[in-house]
């Protein structure tokens, strides 16, 4: 059989641990069997994000600009323990997502693979709940303080024009707590934008959720940029029968669970943060949650939601056949080679990654699954539990038969 050719390449990032096991074994067993692979490769391997003082990371983003799509592989973002395991580390490098996700200016979109063994743990969920997290700003970038006496807080800005603006955030009798968080209108005006094209993209309807109630100039600036960037993609909405729907954060979680699904719910920063997981968890596995990464100008980076499985990597390096589940990282190679085919006019590309991705359903359906989701399957399925490796080879051996 011909491989399909590509022609721009694809930014390849490479990460660490279980995940990075499983990167080659999907290359080695569902790409490169079948397509002319072109990659520009970075390796974001935490030691060689150390070799390079974290160079690399920038570089991959600055790639990913160029060429507008990448595929990441999880990595891991080090902390006290890791100091210690890796002791050659010269410093506590920072989240390659957070560099990657500030470089790119993008909104993150996570989505659950579904599949009918596994029904959500809520009854009326029928479609896919994709959230939009927006990744700038509030309570991850504020800075905060606890004080002792009885006192005032102020928070001042000051313009460069000299101009000052000062308000008293609270007098208090005692020992208080203070916290001081921003955003930017240029940021949220992306994450609106990043949203209406993904709703667009995607086929789907919008939510978007904030407490403008409570916060009414902080979240009703969001709501406002929202408001004035859907003018731009009113039109194409009406087209294609899609709403936009603003609501309160509260009214929001009540309409989700009851809602059938199938909608973006985008979400500011924390709310994101909290809603994915709850969402994720809700549909079955973080195992199978899906994404991507999309910057206003359309750059698109694809990755799975969950981390670098650690505790499988150590059964591995002890000689251990693990059974981790290798579908959402497949889905960052198909979603990113489908999207290159897309960008490119090649057709055949854009095929493939949607054989592939049937390949893995046919092969979940037949109940060939790695361990975490056997013991999710619903009553009336059969599933069997397998390794990564053979769970990876069903999937070859049935990608073959559709692309035959
Ligand atoms: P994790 O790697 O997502 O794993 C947490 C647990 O979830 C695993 O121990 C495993 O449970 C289960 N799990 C996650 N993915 C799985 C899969 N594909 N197949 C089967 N089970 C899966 O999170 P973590 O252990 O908190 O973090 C490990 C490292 O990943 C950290 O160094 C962190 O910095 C990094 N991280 C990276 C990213 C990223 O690059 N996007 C995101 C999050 C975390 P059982 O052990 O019970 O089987
Ligand atoms: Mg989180």
């Amino acid at each position: 059989m011909e491989k399909i050719r590509m022609t721009t390449p694809l930014v390849e990032m490479d990460g660490d641990e279980m995940t990075r096991i499983l990167w080659q074994m999907i290359k080695d067993k569902l790409i490169l069997p079948f397509v002319d692979l072109k990659t520009e490769y970075y390796d974001l391997g935490l030691l060689h994000r150390n070799e390079t003082r974290d160079q690399v990371t920038v570089d991959a983003a600055n790639a990913t600009k160029k060429y507008g799509v990448a595929v990441k592989c999880a990595t891991i973002t080090p902390n006290k323990q890791r100091m210690e395991e890796y002791p050659q580390l010269t410093e506590m490098w920072k989240s390659p997502n957070g560099t990657i996700r500030s470089i790119l200016d993008g909104t993150v979109f996570r989505c659950p693979i579904c599949i009918d063994a596994i029904q959500p743990v809520v009854k009326n969920w029928k479609k896919p709940i994709t959230i939009a997290r927006h990744a700038y700003g509030d309570v991850y970038k504020s800075v905060d303080f606890h004080t002792e006496e009885p006192g005032e807080c102020t928070m001042t800005f000051k313009g460069v024009s000299g101009e000052e603006h000062t308000v008293c955030v609270q007098k208090v009798d005692g020992p208080a707590v203070w916290q001081g968080a921003h955003n930017k209108d240029k940021s949220i005006r992306s994450f609106a934008r990043a949203c209406f094209q993904y709703a667009i993209d995607t086929r789907q309807d919008l939510w978007f959720s904030t407490k403008d109630t409570i916060a009414k100039v902080y979240d009703g600036n969001f709501k406002r940029i929202f408001e004035e960037e859907f003018e731009d993609y009113k039109a194409k909405f009406e087209e294609l029968g899609l709403t936009y729907f603003y609501t309160l954060i509260d009214d929001a979680v009540a309409r989700v669970i009851r809602s059938e699904g199938g909608y973006i719910w985008a979400c500011k920063n924390y709310d994101g943060d909290v809603m994915s997981d709850m969402v994720s968890t809700a549909f079955g596995s973080l195992a199978m949650m899906t994404s991507v990464l999309v910057s206003p100008d359309g750059t698109t980076e694809y990755e799975a939601a969950h981390g670098t499985v650690t505790k499988h990597y150590y059964k591995y390096l002890k000689g251990e056949k693990t059974s981790t589940n290798p579908m959402a990282t497949i889905f960052a190679w198909s979603g990113a080679l489908k999207k290159r085919g897309e960008l490119d006019g090649i057709a055949a590309l854009t095929a493939f990654g949607e054989k592939l991705e049937e390949a893995c359903f046919d092969t979940l359906n037949a109940g060939i699954m790695t361990r975490d989701l056997v013991g999710l399957v619903e009553e009336g399925f059969t599933a069997r539990a397998v390794t990564s490796e053979e769970f990876l080879d069903a999937v070859a051996q049935r990608l073959r038969e559709k692309l035959a």
